[in-house]
């Protein structure tokens, strides 16, 4: 199947699963050329996603299609400044430290950014991620900041050979964003779901879900 039919087949079973509102679909682009990119938009895609500011800002380069673009992976704190240029929203704020550097670069162009907290829900030790006791201390100081839009939570879940085992969590997840949502103001996104359990996330709340293998195929990595 091309790029095409596997991004219409999955947006297709998004709207099957949705619940009152659209799902997000960030199609991820992450080692895959600028023409898979368009490919995408093509298609359809309104959003597109990358985990590395090199990387994206090479490909951003010369994508000539518009898309909202999502930075997905770690950011390190001496990239927040490329970072803040490049993307519509960045999903992986995990830490005061990031989130500091990240107001500082997006008020030194006037932008206020849009990002979303990443949450290390299963306590993986190799994962990033806020721990759970540590998420509000975050939003306060995230909430202080003028320059930062707190849109909502992302989280990546373990790769359980099950993916039965990843409900639970997305559950978990919903609820606190659920709870979050009434006290926040622009609390909208809950970005969960790869393609090994995008369906259990869909079912379980996500409403942005990031999509990459089952639209391109695997990734080669040289
Ligand atoms: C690579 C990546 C994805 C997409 O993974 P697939 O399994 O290819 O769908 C989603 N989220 C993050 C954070 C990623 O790094």
């Amino acid at each position: 199947m091309s790029v095409a039919e596997n991004f219409r087949a999955i947006r297709a079973e998004l709207d099957s699963f949705a619940r009152n509102e659209k799902i997000i679909l960030v199609a991820v682009t992450k080692n895959h050329g600028v023409e898979q990119m368009r490919e995408a938009i093509d298609a359809g895609a309104t959003d597109i996603g990358e985990n590395r500011v090199q990387e994206a800002a090479e490909k951003f380069q010369t994508l000539d299609r518009a898309a909202r673009r999502h930075l997905i992976g770690h950011l390190q704190t001496n990239k927040a400044k490329a970072a803040v240029k490049l993307f519509d929203v960045i999903q992986s704020v995990d830490s005061q430290h990031l989130a500091a550097a990240v107001d500082k670069a997006a008020s030194s162009i006037g932008k206020v950014q849009d990002i979303l907290i990443q949450v290390n829900v299963a306590r993986e030790p190799q994962k990033s991620g806020v721990l759970l006791e540590d998420l509000d201390a975050l939003i306060n100081f995230v909430d202080a900041a003028k320059n930062l839009r707190l849109r909502g939570l992302m989280m990546i879940a373990p790769n359980f050979s099950d993916v039965e085992e990843c409900r639970p969590l997305f559950k978990k997840m919903r609820e606190l964003f659920d709870a979050l949502k009434t006290q926040q103001e622009n609390f909208d996104l809950l970005s969960m779901g790869m393609t090994h359990d995008y369906k259990v996330a869909a079912e379980e709340g996500a409403n942005v879900v990031r999509i990459g293998t089952a639209i391109f195929g695997e990734r080669l990595y040289t």
